[in-house]
């Protein structure tokens, strides 16, 4: 929430500002990406007709599976932006910004650019070969791939991968 009461009083002054702005998670191409808090900071000015023109820049850290292997993987996105916010537009037009209240509400500004600067595919690291990789090998998964596997989905064939190198020890 950007309080534009003052900037609105004085058309032409420019403003700068520097917030948090929550994001809901979102569903997409068949996983759930969850955001950190976001930050946007730039600057604004209202026109005379009582519109706000705000630009800047949204960073943010986006949370999906990686594509190759599943697991927990973390992507920093980082959006320009400018963007009009209309005093007497219809609020229920998904093709435009609009305020009341000399409040300019950012949460569907940042949630559109946060899912347009998405990376195509999430990877844990940028070198991950994937789960099929290690699924034909004979030795334990290394450490890493092993921690807190309660997590993941494959955690009952990690267990059982597991188990398996720990009978082919003992024999
Ligand atoms: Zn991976």
């Amino acid at each position: 929430m950007l309080d534009v009461s003052e900037a609105t009083r004085n058309p032409g002054s420019v403003y700068s500002f520097d917030v948090g702005q929550a994001i809901a998670p979102q569903e997409i191409g068949g996983d759930t990406v969850v955001f950190d808090e976001a930050r946007l900071f730039g600057r604004f000015e209202a026109m005379e007709n009582g519109d706000i023109e705000i630009e800047g820049k949204l960073q943010v850290l986006a949370h999906a599976r990686c594509a190759n292997c599943l697991k927990e993987a973390s992507a920093r996105v980082e959006a320009d932006f400018r963007e009009l916010f209309q005093r007497e537009g219809d609020p229920e037009d998904d093709e435009i910004f609009t305020y009341s209240s000399h409040v300019l509400d950012l949460q569907k500004l940042a949630m559109s650019y946060a899912v347009m600067h998405l990376p195509m595919r999430f990877l844990c690291r940028p070198d991950c070969r994937g789960y099929e990789a290690y699924l034909g090998q004979d030795q334990k998964p290394d450490q890493q791939q092993k921690e807190q596997p309660g997590q993941y989905p494959f955690a009952a064939l990690q267990q059982w991968l597991d188990q398996k190198s720990d009978s082919a020890d003992q024999e």
